[in-house]
């Protein structure tokens, strides 16, 4: 059986192409010296790949930044802005990716989204009606000849037309469907220059075909195909998709003249199905993504070889791949030195993850698969199972009840009861909970993480950074403080580190857009509190002063979709676990005094299914309810509040009131405030304060906009249920434009007091 890998990661073991990156962005080094180490690295993952003995390799899945953008470029959709800027074509792209600000000009980048249901972020190409789509780029076929060079067959891959046409954002009046005939020509293009390099396989990746498609949509894609097919000649295409089933275009797919077609057999949850009752022909290869792409577990042989052997049996002409690109998995085991080999041999990342696909695909040619060391050992692997179990969570869990999702009174009590007790102005002033997180304070943390500090000195520093800033907040005028958040290196590290079944590992990076790198920690088992986590850092700052300092917690579901999570329990299971972890912290903070508790949920939407249909059967009728668990046993007069860092939530309106908090806040500054007009068509019931200025930008607003921005919001949302705060947290920002940013906030609530 054949092996075929959608992508690779390509940031670098050691995230060499970031460090490399931002070294130019500050013009330490050349251009060519970047592409020298981009050229490495790619040399690098191409040579593992064939080590492993990989059969289709990808080429072209490496990027600078984004390959969505590189697909744009390729395609020449590159917005006049950029153009005129005169760049070199490398500088062009990154100041679509990252924006220009310098001699030539001031442009602000393209948006920046989420990658489907990733942590993965694409640039959004602009299609104003003055661009022409025509086949403008070289990269792909520069990296199909320089790895043929290398003595590396590869399949070039790009993202295919439906796809990047649907994720297109469409400035002018011309629509996706206008833009067939240029798409069409330009991919034909693609094809034939392809052919003429001497390409066997090209792979068009679709992943949008397993969101919910439209009779429009779907013939859409039929027409794209139909023609840009026609010029394949004797090169073969992989059709490619990921991250779901293509239950609504399944037929369609496999009738059309593809030679491969790529499914993905661990998200798609009806892929089988849907092999099963309608069949796959015989003259397509069927790419089964059969190991994941997106977790670090390793794989079980035996389920795997047991759909390899079903497909087989049908007669169906199989070769082995990952579910999507491994991109979304770390690089290697290889260097993981702090994690011990009980842990490391459940794991498996992206190098280790070919082993697994070459080692399945020799087993499913094996008759004899006992006499195989390989299965052997992963079937010990998953007899022996993993020391990670907690009788009495998963007592605790036994024991919850309907009525502990349920907080009482009802909140338009609980609001009256609040206004008394916390006696706060109309127009209430805060922020989000972090404040600038200045080098001190960065070097104060590693000091200590060090050894060269003790802990009493690290906390002392902390102490005192916690005081000036609750005393510069009470002089400024905020009505609603909070700590800042120094002892904090990341809101879901922070709180794994201090939950047992959290573990963390030293290099396990993965990009998640351009050259930021996130490195998720791993739900290894029964997660618990061990012990109070912020208790101390709350007590002390509330004890400064007299006006309340928020608790600053992080919920659930986001500590769950920003870590790698278990594949023995359901998700449901784990998050479960981790609200009644939190659920404790947050006792804790109000039987110590605290009186308002805020709880972030910044990736509640990241997870949202692609399909609809799907969204509260499969997701939000348990994240809604586990959020509810975390707070649900506090009294009338303690206030709970969320933060949300979007503001497209308009379709889960509904959703976002049911967590029953008490106030949210959450970013609007930037979108034109279609929200709040949603907000009150839905007779939305939690109080909000949508942030008022955009702390992504070192822009200190003025008093006015401010005003301005709050008239708008004071028009869709009632007075006694409208904050007044910034969009997120303030530590990427610098210390002097905070100052007189949150300075003019304040002024701007006291000029509308005056009003109301
Ligand atoms: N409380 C966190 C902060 O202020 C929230 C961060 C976030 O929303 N991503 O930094
Ligand atoms: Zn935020």
């Amino acid at each position: 059986m054949l092996t075929s890998v959608i992508g690779y990661p390509r940031i670098g073991a050691l995230r060499e192409l970031k460090f490399a990156s931002e070294k130019y962005f500050k013009n330490e080094i050349d251009e060519k010296e970047l592409a020298s180490v981009a050229k490495s690295l790619r040399s690098a993952h191409l040579q593992s790949q064939k080590k492993a003995g990989i059969d289709l390799i990808t080429s072209n899945d490496f990027s600078y930044y984004d390959i969505l953008l590189d697909t744009a470029v390729l395609c020449g959709i590159v917005p006049k802005r950029y153009k005129e800027l005169g760049l070199s074509d490398i500088d062009t792209y990154f100041a679509m990716a990252r924006g220009y600000q310098g001699e030539k000009g001031d442009v602000k980048a393209l948006a920046m989204k989420k990658w489907f249901n990733t942590n993965y972020h694409y640039i959004v190409p602009e299609l104003d009606d003055d661009i022409k789509i025509s086949l403008s780029g070289t990269k792909i076929f520069d990296e199909f000849i320089e790895a043929k060079n290398e003595g590396v067959e590869t399949k070039p891959v790009v993202v295919g037309p439906y796809t990047l046409l649907s994720l297109c954002r469409y400035t002018g009046s011309k629509t996706r469907e206008d833009r067939a005939d240029e798409i069409i020509e330009v991919y034909s293009g693609i094809i034939e220059k392809l052919k003429g390099s001497g390409a066997k396989w090209i792979q068009f990746d679709e992943p949008s075909l397993v969101r919910d498609l439209s009779t429009e949509d779907k013939e859409f894609f039929k027409q794209l195909y139909k023609s840009i097919l026609a010029v394949k000649g004797n090169v073969k295409i992989l059709l490619q998709t990921y991250f779901g089933d293509v239950r609504d275009i399944y037929e369609e797919l496999t009738s059309l003249e593809f030679d491969g077609i790529g499914l993905d057999f661990v998200e798609g949850k009806k892929t089988l199905e849907l092999v099963e009752k309608y069949g796959f022909p015989g003259d397509k290869l069927l790419f089964a993504g059969l190991v994941n792409g997106k977790n670090i577990w390793r794989n079980n042989y035996e389920k795997t070889l047991s759909i390899l052997d079903g497909l087989k049996k049908k007669g169906i002409n199989t070769v082995l791949s990952t579910s999507c690109s491994l991109l979304h998995v770390p690089y290697t085991l290889e260097g993981e030195d702090k994690l011990s080999e009980e842990y490391k041999k459940h794991f498996a990342y992206a190098v280790e993850k070919l082993e697994e696909l070459k080692e399945l695909a020799l087993l499913a040619d094996t008759a004899d698969r006992n006499s195989s060391e390989a299965f052997k050992k992963n079937e010990a692997l998953f007899a022996e199972g993993r020391d990670c179990a907690d009788v009495s969570v998963q007592e605790r869990l036994k024991q919850i009840k309907e009525s502990d999702y349920v907080r009482l009174p009802v909140r338009s009590e609980r609001e009256k009861i609040q206004k008394t007790a916390l006696g706060l102005p109309v127009f209430p002033t805060t922020t989000i909970g972090s404040f600038p997180q200045t080098k001190d304070v960065k070097k104060n943390r590693s000091a200590f993480r060090k050894g060269e500090i003790s802990e009493e000195q690290y906390k002392e520093f902390n102490r005192e950074k916690i005081k000036a800033v609750i005393e510069w907040q009470e002089s400024i005028g905020l009505d609603v403080l909070v700590h800042g958040e120094y002892e904090r290196n990341d809101m879901v590290e922070y709180f794994g580190e201090s939950l047992s079944g959290f573990l963390f590992t030293e290099k396990a990076w993965v990009q998640s857009y351009g050259t930021r790198c996130v490195k998720p920690p791993v739900v290894w088992g029964d997660v618990s509190r061990k012990k109070p986590i912020t208790v101390e850092w709350s007590v002390y700052s509330q004890s400064l002063t007299k006006l309340p300092v928020k608790g600053m917690l992080t919920g659930p579901v986001t500590i769950l979709n920003w870590s790698f999570p278990r594949e023995d329990i359901s998700t449901e299971e784990s998050m479960r676990q981790i609200a009644l972890a939190i659920r404790d912290e947050v006792l804790d903070l109000e039987a110590n005094g605290i009186k308002i508790i805020q709880i972030d949920e910044a990736a509640l939407r990241e997870k949202l299914p692609l399909r609809r249909s799907d969204w509260y059967s499969e997701y939000l009728d348990f994240a809604i309810p586990a959020f509810r668990l975390v707070h649900s046993g506090v009294k009338a007069e303690t206030q709970i509040h969320t933060h949300m860092c979007y503001s497209e939530f308009t379709d889960i309106i509904p959703a976002i009131d049911d967590m029953d908090a008490d106030v949210i806040t959450f970013e609007a500054s930037r979108s034109d405030l279609l929200i709040l007009d949603t907000l009150k068509e839905c007779n939305f019931e939690t109080e909000v304060g949508p942030g008022v200025y955009d702390i992504h930008s070192p822009r200190i607003p003025s008093v006015d906009e401010i005003v301005t921005a709050l008239e708008k919001m004071r028009g869709k949302i009632e007075d006694q249920k409208l904050w007044v705060n910034p969009d997120c947290g303030l530590k990427t920002r610098g210390e002097e434009e905070t100052r007189q940013s949150l300075i003019n906030l304040v002024e701007a609530a006291r000029i509308i007091r005056k009003e109301a």
